[in-house]
């Protein structure tokens, strides 16, 4: 399985709860427990201004790359600087790369992206680039595809992509999230707003309920995932409180329910803050197991088996990542 990965996604923002350098931990994860090899991790092309164009404003996109604060800079809760902004660019080639794998080999995720709260005109958050708009945009321009969706299951809403596609047809939109916190909302598609303290076993059957028949109703071409740490119990920033077991659990419903269907997935890492940043690694790398146990390829753990004992399974709740 294809990953998108590089090395400079880990951008220096100072001291800052959004940690860049969980996505070097998940590519590491993914080597040291023999589900990757190193030729698995695709490197992002450089950014193409003309990509980021077809989904944000000619003010705003010159806005970042003359590093200005403005009205539409100005919402970010991130620095404005070359490297940050080169950084979100990136993300944006990762995201678009990621998709066009996961129409060829049916999953592909993006270690990266997922920066929901961009809208066309501004940034908000920690997020200067909508790479999930710009992937399905991309994809459409490319006439390989006309129907998407974004299945977003991060803790906060994603509010700029809602405003990105709303009237759009060909883009379905969906955001299940705790509602009592930070965007002010916009409308999806469709909106499952959470109350604080909700845990795996309801987040999983409103996420069951609705999955299958988005696929089955919207019939998209390709699936965004955007596959959010920040649900889980020790998050900084929320009070969904799920265990790693039922983000993995979450992630299994989301991509099997692509794959079943023969519907390209592009899950991407977007949010995640648990207080320790190797608690956000395992749960993104989860995410990338039930990738590839979707495709079949998950390996078993490297373990001597003790006779007389069961072989360990590599559920994700008895496989420390
Ligand atoms: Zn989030």
């Amino acid at each position: 399985m294809r990953f998108v990965y590089s090395d400079r996604y880990k951008i220096d923002i100072g001291a800052h709860v959004f940690q860049t350098e969980k996505y070097g931990m998940v590519r590491d994860n993914l080597l040291a427990t023999n589900q990757a090899i190193p030729t698995d991790f695709i490197e992002p092309p450089d950014p193409n201004m003309d990509d980021i164009r077809l989904v944000h404003t000619k003010e705003y996109v010159d806005d970042m790359l003359q590093l200005r604060w403005s009205p539409r800079t100005v919402r970010s809760e991130l620095p404005l600087t070359a490297e940050v902004v080169q950084g979100f660019m990136l993300f944006a080639s990762g995201t678009v790369a990621a998709c066009r794998l996961a129409l060829e080999d049916k999953v592909a995720m993006h270690i990266g992206g997922g920066f929901h709260h961009a809208f066309a005109d501004h940034g908000e958050g920690f997020c200067y680039v909508n790479d999930i708009a710009v992937g399905i945009r991309k994809m459409q321009m490319e006439k390989r595809i006309v129907r998407a969706a974004v299945i977003d299951c991060d803790l906060h809403q994603g509010n700029g992509t809602a405003r990105i596609f709303q009237g759009d047809t060909n883009v379905f939109t969906f955001s299940i999230h705790q509602e009592r916190l930070y965007p002010i909302k916009e409308r999806s598609d469709l909106d499952i707003g959470l109350d604080e303290e909700t845990g795996d076993d309801v987040y999983n059957e409103q996420l069951q309920n609705v999955v299958g028949r988005i696929l089955a109703q919207h019939k998209p071409e390709l699936v965004v995932y955007v596959a959010g740490a920040d649900p889980f119990k020790y998050d900084q920033l929320g009070a969904l409180r799920l265990t790693k077991r039922g983000l993995a659990f979450r992630d299994r419903l989301v991509i099997e329910a692509c794959y079943k269907r023969g519907i390209p997935v592009a899950p991407v890492t977007a949010g995640g803050y648990a207080l320790d940043p190797k608690d956000t690694a395992d749960i993104h790398t989860n995410t990338a197991r039930e990738c590839l146990r979707a495709l079949g390829q998950l390996r078993p753990p490297v373990q001597p088996v003790e006779p007389g004992t069961q072989p360990a399974t590599s559920e994700p709740e008895q496989q420390p990542t």
